[in-house]
Formats: structure tokens, C-alpha cells, sequence
């Protein structure tokens, strides 16, 4: 079977001369379905950066990546958005929700964005807030919610196209441990 993800010699490099950074050197990696990926390192040790490649947010400066079966280093920048929004789902240590939107409609516009709409994103929306426990807290804006139930509904958000990749990063660090440890588990549990 091949992989969900396939990552081949991917490096990065900021700047150039003597005041050049190798975040990211020649990695390889390959991601089954369903599998658990914990990537660690000290502080600066290129692990957003390599998230950002992966998820076609940033371009590497050698390597491969391949999504089914499409090679998203190389895609043409004019497809990027398309990919992102249907092929993964970004998970953010400080959340990253809409503020103006309650937690439903947070879910829904990222439905939006990967092309569904209507009355199907609003049940898709529910759906999956009722998934990541948060059906009572559907229609509360990220300022009435706590650390854990932002995260959950960013959780949904992530999951709103089906993506075949959820990238997070440092997704439970700005919670405390037990509720990092639900997500935690909540997101081995999705997977
Ligand atoms: P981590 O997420 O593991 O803390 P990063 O991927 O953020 O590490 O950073 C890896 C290295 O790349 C660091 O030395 C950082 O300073 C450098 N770096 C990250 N982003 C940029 C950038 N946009 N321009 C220049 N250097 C960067
Ligand atoms: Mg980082």
C-alpha cells in the first residue's frame, strides 16, 4: 500500500551565505493512514518549519512531498489553496478561530472553503462538534469557551473536509496537563 504521506530528501533552508539556516535537512518520512506521528525536538529545531511544508504552507527548498499521490512541493502555487483545504486539516498551539464566529460557524466556513455549503455544512458542523463533545457549546464564541474547548472546536475545524493529514503543531502547549492529555487522546482516537 503506499503511504498516505511521502516525504523524500525535503530540506530547508532560510536565507543564503553565511548567514544561511538548515532548518530542515534532508528528512524522510513515510505516514501510513490512520498513524500517530510525534515529531520532537528542542525549541528551533525545525519542526514548524517542516509542518509548514508538509502542509503545502510554505515550499521546501529540495525534496518531495507526496499526498495522494500529488507532488505538493512542486504543485503550481495557483492550486495551493485548494489542497490545503481539502487534504488537510491545521491544528494551531494558540487556535487560531475566528473570533466574530461562534464555534458552529467557525467548522462550517472551513466546510466553505473545501466546497460545501448550505444546510450540508451546517450538519456537517454539528456533526463533528458533537464528535469532539462540544454539541452544548456549539453557538459560544472562542471568548465564552475555555484553553481545551477552543481546541476541540479547532479540532473539528481540522476535520471539516475529511483530510487525509492533520498536522498540529504543539497543539496542547498552551494547555494544562490533563486537558493536553484529552486532546491528546481525542486526536489518537480520531486518527
Ligand atoms: P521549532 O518549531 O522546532 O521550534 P522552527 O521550525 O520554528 O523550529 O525553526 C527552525 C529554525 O529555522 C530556527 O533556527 C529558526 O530561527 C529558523 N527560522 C524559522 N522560520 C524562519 C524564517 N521565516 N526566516 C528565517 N529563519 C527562520
Ligand atoms: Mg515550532
Amino acid at each position: 500500500m503506499t503511504p498516505a504521506l511521502h516525504v523524500h530528501q525535503l530540506s530547508k533552508t532560510f536565507g543564503s551565505g553565511d548567514l544561511a539556516v538548515h532548518a530542515v535537512r534532508t528528512v524522510d518520512l513515510d505516514v501510513d493512514a490512520g498513524e500517530v506521528v510525534l515529531i520532537m525536538g528542542p525549541s528551533g529545531s525545525g519542526k514548524t518549519t517542516l509542518l509548514l511544508m508538509l502542509g503545502a504552507m510554505l515550499r521546501p527548498t529540495s525534496g518531495a512531498i507526496e499526498v495522494a499521490d500529488l507532488d505538493i512541493a512542486t504543485a503550481p502555487e495557483r492550486d495551493l489553496p485548494r489542497l490545503r483545504a481539502k487534504h488537510f486539516g491545521f491544528i494551531f498551539q494558540d487556535f487560531n478561530l475566528l473570533g466574530a464566529l461562534d464555534a458552529a460557524e467557525n467548522v462550517q466556513l472551513a466546510a466553505n472553503l473545501g466546497g460545501v455549503t448550505g444546510t450540508r455544512a451546517r450538519s456537517r458542523a454539528a456533526g463533528l462538534l458533537e464528535q469532539v463533545g462540544l454539541a452544548h457549546r456549539a453557538h459560544h464564541r472562542p471568548d465564552q469557551l475555555s484553553g481545551g474547548e477552543k481546541q476541540r472546536v479547532a479540532i473539528a475545524r481540522a476535520l471539516a473536509n475529511d483530510p487525509i493529514l492533520i498536522l498540529a503543531d504543539e497543539p496542547t502547549a498552551n494547555l494544562d496537563s490533563s486537558i493536553g492529555r484529552d486532546i491528546a487522546r481525542l486526536l489518537r482516537r480520531l486518527a
